[in-house]
């Protein structure tokens, strides 16, 4: 069967990552976390101080660091799943910090930045036979896709999941903390000058605030459908 390209976009932790891995599984495409390469170069400017104390990016100091950050994806035998790599070592757990989450969006905002991240994305998926979650996958990374979905959910529905995955994976987590930060990221996400996140003229918009992760699973499976045999 002929392979096709499917961008899963939609706001901060409403579950498109597990929609996307769960499909990417199920028909043997290959998985994309592009928040995850966004997390890898925060992640890198926390441990290089390229922060100042209010908070603001070390602009240009960032920008010469640039080339050296080198993010890849490895699948990881025991999860059947594709961690994360930065400059050669495993930052999956680092990667999902609420101090990560917190630092992001202006990260992901930069247009050098997003630049960079969009061009590896565009070489990952030059083949087909991806699944790619994000912002800006419809719009800006692969605008021909021939399966968009958008995804949507209340933010304090993304909260909690956000807060139960925290907690059943050990890691320090407050409810009105996370609410504050998912809510930060929609607007600063919603409002940058590059790539804003915004549905795609032909995305399916997808709801699941009310939806258990097998009735999307399956939406999602019958979009696949749809989408492969009108090729
Ligand atoms: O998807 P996730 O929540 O892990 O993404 C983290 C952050 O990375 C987002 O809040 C957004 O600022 C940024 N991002 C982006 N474009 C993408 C993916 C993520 O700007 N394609």
């Amino acid at each position: 069967m002929k392979k096709i390209t499917i961008a899963i976009d939609g706001f901060s932790s409403c579950g498109k990552s597990t929609m996307a891995k769960d499909l990417a599984r199920e028909v043997g495409y290959i998985y994309v976390d592009t928040g995850a390469m966004y997390r890898s170069v925060t992640l890198y400017a926390l441990r290089h101080q390229l922060f100042n104390e209010d908070g603001s990016i070390k602009v240009d100091l960032l920008e010469q660091h640039m080339p050296q950050i080198n993010i890849s994806f490895k699948l990881n035998a025991e999860t059947g799943r594709p961690d994360t790599y930065l400059n050669g070592e495993c930052v999956e757990k680092e990667i999902r910090t609420l101090e990560v989450s917190n630092h992001v969006s202006p990260i992901a905002a930069l247009p050098f930045v997003r630049q960079a991240l969009v061009a590896q994305q565009q070489k990952m998926g030059c083949d087909k036979g991806v699944v790619m979650d994000g912002r800006d996958i419809g719009t800006v990374v692969f605008p021909d896709a021939e399966l968009k979905i958008f995804v949507t959910a209340s933010a304090e529905v993304r909260a909690q999941r956000r807060f139960d995955e925290l907690q059943q994976k050990g890691m320090p987590a407050d409810f009105d903390d996370i609410l504050k930060n998912v809510q930060e990221r929609d607007y600063i996400d919603s409002h940058r000058e590059v790539s804003p996140l915004r549905k795609a003229d032909d995305a399916l918009e997808l709801d699941n605030s009310h939806m258990t992760i097998a009735e999307q699973k399956q939406w999602l499976m019958e979009q696949f459908k749809k989408a492969t045999t009108t090729l």
